[in-house]
């Protein structure tokens, strides 16, 4: 049977490269806001009663696209897909009772890092600009400085990683985002996973909580 699975943790927890991970071993759909807004950075929200007009202004500042905009995004998403690991979504609470409406969930899983590990990886992390394969400068660097190991693209820093838009985004998380974690916990829909492993051993656990 597919899976309905969610990723809930920090910027820079490894959600991204887990959810892949997972969609790929379980033949799942990996439903990602954040890939779906990159793509769409210039989408017109003028008029929309918004702050800002485009959902790049949003991200470049660190701040979350309002609901409408996302919500959409994941109503079709999850429209299109059987089974899903979902990341990135939901960020706040609004969005998180907007997610009970549309679907249900086999697993709300958390993975757990540091503000202060989570800062060091966001800040080094570097991301192909064809692939989107993601290194970081020291933890996990690419053969060749610059070079994507999987397709030779260029590696580049996204525009929200550096250290002024981290900090902002860690703020938000831990305002908006983190009630969110507490909120799947206090209905004991939580399972926690230890995030400050290594990518393989972050990996194995989330495949024995996906398999229970
Ligand atoms: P991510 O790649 O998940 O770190 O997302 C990058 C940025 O996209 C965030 O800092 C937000 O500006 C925006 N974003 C992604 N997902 C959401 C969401 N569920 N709600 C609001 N904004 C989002």
């Amino acid at each position: 049977m597919s899976k309905h699975i969610l990723l809930l943790g920090a910027p820079g927890a490894g959600k991204g490269t887990q959810s892949k991970r997972l969609a790929a071993e379980f033949d799942l759909e990996h439903v990602t806001t954040g890939d779906a807004l990159r793509a769409n950075k210039d989408m017109d929200l003028s008029h929309m009663d918004t702050e800002f007009d485009t959902p790049r202004a949003y991200m470049e500042a660190g701040e979350l696209v309002p609901d409408e905009v996302v919500n959409e995004i994941v109503v079709t998403a999850l429209a299109d897909a059987d089974g899903f690991v979902l990341d990135g979504y939901p960020r706040n609470i609004e969005q998180a009772e907007f997610l009970s409406e549309i679907t249900d969930l086999d697993a709300a899983v958390f993975l757990d890092v540091s503000e202060e590990e989570l800062v060091d990886r966001l800040t080094g992390r570097r991301v192909c600009s064809e692939c989107g394969a993601s290194y970081h400068v020291e933890f996990a660097p690419p053969e060749e400085a610059g070079v994507c190991d999987e397709c030779g693209g260029e590696l580049t820093q996204r525009d929200d990683d550096t250290e002024e838009t981290v900090r902002e985004r860690l703020r938000v998380y831990y305002e908006n985002t983190e009630p969110v974690v507490e909120h799947y916990r206090e209905r004991g829909e939580l399972v926690e996973v230890d995030g400050e492993g290594t990518p393989d051993e972050v990996f194995a656990e989330l495949v024995a909580v996906v398999e229970d």
